[in-house]
């Protein structure tokens, strides 16, 4: 058994493995035989029976008639030669196996994986057999050779006997965490994930924070648009995407805009929500806290109870609505320049247990109650706002409009009204009135370290557009009800993405003015929406769009070349 295992090739052609794992399975002794071993073992087998009992029956009759046995003839010769070479053969073949069995231990670590897949893990210290599919498509030899207590380890996260979530705490070494669960993973699922890096990345700085089981980081490429001229700055936008045009697309926007002599932005609002759903016995005292919540009355001493857990968080509104005897109280607070989503719970909860005492037969249901509302789509958001809620806008230029943009006003003004107004209303839409406001914010919230699933109600957007100066030139505005970012806390602190707020001017807290770094990065979302919305409208207008993605966004190169 053990050295068929020891025979195996993968079949070709299989894809889990590819060339180079074929490279890595090792090329044994018995490979070099022109039989298949078996067929090979029951040659010398019977080769060996047969020599044994013509020799035995030929010396018997020698005893019998007195011939001294050292006369041979040829067919005898034979016989002894086919005996001794089939001797030597069986010895060699099981006598080796054997001889492995004991002293395996001191075997070279492939040959230890290798045969520990037909052995069941039969080394005390050694990692166990390794899952059907990775026996199958895999060799379970390591890529490079781990220090033997990193083995033992791995070995252990495989058999479950170590649950990989306690690597990093246990070993006190998160890049070795991560490595030791990554060739686990491998073992368990045959997969080599090459192109998946793990070195290059600080792994303490997402401890207990940004991600939990790291096995490696995806990249992403980088753009930058710009300059874009904001509110008297010129701000060069990083945005990280792998959709090809966007960054030319916001980038001929910022042309078009700087060129206009700059846009302007506002922030309306400012204050994130959490809604906790509470239940009591009836739709009445659910009423009577309604009442004694939204009393302006009251509002001072639930501040007070309120702001206690934060520096920066300061309650600025309840906002209640009733399902039957359940109540949503939709808290808003300013966070300073943190997103706020662990400022505003934190409040929350001071104000439940403040509230218990007054109201003991209240049940809370959920500490968010989806009235906040929080990554999902709804209209709460878009009319009450969350996080930060900005107007951006621009006048742009007769001759810019025909020279950057390749249109014209009144084009332009019509397609808004048909496609981004009248279109998105057959269409259903809440807050979705723009040409693609969710691909500027995903791509900055990706680059800056936002919280990507916050893209659902950030992105919520009216595109407006109109001629003025005697229909010359093009207003052009977004309104963004409930951009939702931070500068510091979450991915904001990652190495990466620290430099791209830092781009901005916009790094961690901002000690002079708290709340303001978080209020700028809002307004160049929105001043990034307002160019890369003006250039895709224009793209439309001018019929444009099939010709620029043909040329940014499908690439030309060979694809099986670039596979292979
Ligand atoms: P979030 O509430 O967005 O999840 P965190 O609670 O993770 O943010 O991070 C905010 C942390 O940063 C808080 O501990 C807060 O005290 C601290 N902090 C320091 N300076 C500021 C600032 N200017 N604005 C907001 N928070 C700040």
């Amino acid at each position: 058994m053990a050295m068929e295992v020891r025979r195996r090739v993968p079949p070709r052609g299989r894809s889990s493995g590819g060339d180079g794992e074929r490279e890595r399975v090792r090329v044994q002794a018995g490979d070099a035989l022109p039989l298949p071993i078996r067929h090979t073992n029951l040659i010398f087998s019977a080769l060996f029976a047969v020599s044994l009992a013509y020799l035995m029956r030929r010396w018997r009759e020698k005893i019998r008639s007195s011939t001294p046995l050292h006369v041979v003839g040829l067919a005898e010769i034979v016989a002894i030669c086919g005996l001794v070479a089939s001797l030597i053969y069986l010895l060699s073949f099981f006598g080796i196996a054997f001889v492995q069995s004991v002293v395996s231990n001191s075997d070279d670590e492939e040959d230890f994986l290798i045969d520990s897949r037909s052995r069941g893990g039969a080394h005390a210290q050694g990692p166990p057999a390794p899952a059907p599919c990775a026996l199958l498509g895999n060799p379970a030899a390591a890529p490079e050779k781990m220090p033997e207590e990193d083995e033992e380890i791995v070995a252990a996260v495989v058999a479950g006997k170590i649950p990989s979530y306690v690597l990093e705490t246990r070993l006190g070494d998160c890049r070795r965490a991560a490595g030791i669960r990554r060739e686990a993973l491998r073992r368990i699922t045959g997969r080599e994930m090459d192109g998946l890096p793990l070195d290059g990345f600080d792994y303490a700085s997402i401890l207990g924070q940004c991600c939990e089981l790291p096995v490696g980081y995806v990249q992403l490429p980088v753009g930058v648009a710009g300059p874009l001229l904001l509110d008297g700055r010129r701000l060069y936008v990083p945005m990280a995407t792998t959709e090809g045009c966007l960054v030319a697309s916001t980038n001929r926007g910022c042309k078009a805009i700087a060129e206009s002599g700059g846009a302007s932005s506002v922030v309306l609002r400012d204050g994130m929500t959490r809604a906790p759903a509470v239940r009591f016995p009836s739709a009445r005292r659910a009423a009577e806290l309604k009442g004694f919540l939204e009393d302006p009355a009251n509002f001072d001493t639930l501040a007070v109870v309120f702001n206690r857990s934060s520096r920066f968080a300061r309650l600025q509104g309840v906002k209640c609505a009733m399902a039957g005897r359940n109540l949503y109280v939709r808290f808003c607070c300013s966070t300073g320049d943190a997103m706020g989503m662990n400022m505003v719970s934190k409040g929350v909860q001071n104000v439940l247990d403040y509230l218990q005492d007054d109201f003991p037969d209240m049940d809370v249901i959920s500490i968010s109650g989806n009235f906040c509302s929080d990554k999902k789509s709804a209209a709460v958001n878009w009319i009450d706002g969350r996080g930060k809620s900005v107007v951006c806008e621009a006048i742009i230029k007769e001759d810019v409009v025909k020279k950057v943009l390749k249109t014209n006003v009144q084009s332009l003004v019509e397609l808004n009204v048909i496609k981004n107004l009248a279109g998105s209303a057959v269409a259903g839409a809440l807050g979705g009135f723009n040409a693609h406001a969710s691909n500027i914010v995903a791509a900055i919230f990706i680059a800056t370290g936002q919280d990507p699933a916050q893209n659902v109600e950030s992105s919520q957007c009216i595109t407006m557009l109109e001629a003025v100066n005697d229909g010359k030139d093009l207003h052009i505005s977004v309104t963004m009800p409930s951009i939702e970012v931070g500068t510091v806390g979450g991915g904001t602190q990652l190495a990466s993405q620290s430099a791209c707020l830092d781009l901005l001017g916009v790094k961690g807290a901002n000690r002079e003015s708290p709340g303001s770094n978080a209020r700028l990065l809002a307004a160049v979302v929105a001043g990034a929406v307002l160019a890369a919305e003006l250039s895709l409208i224009s793209a439309q207008a001018a019929g444009h769009l099939v010709q620029s993605h043909m040329k940014y966004n499908r690439s030309s190169k060979d694809m099986s070349k670039a596979a292979s």
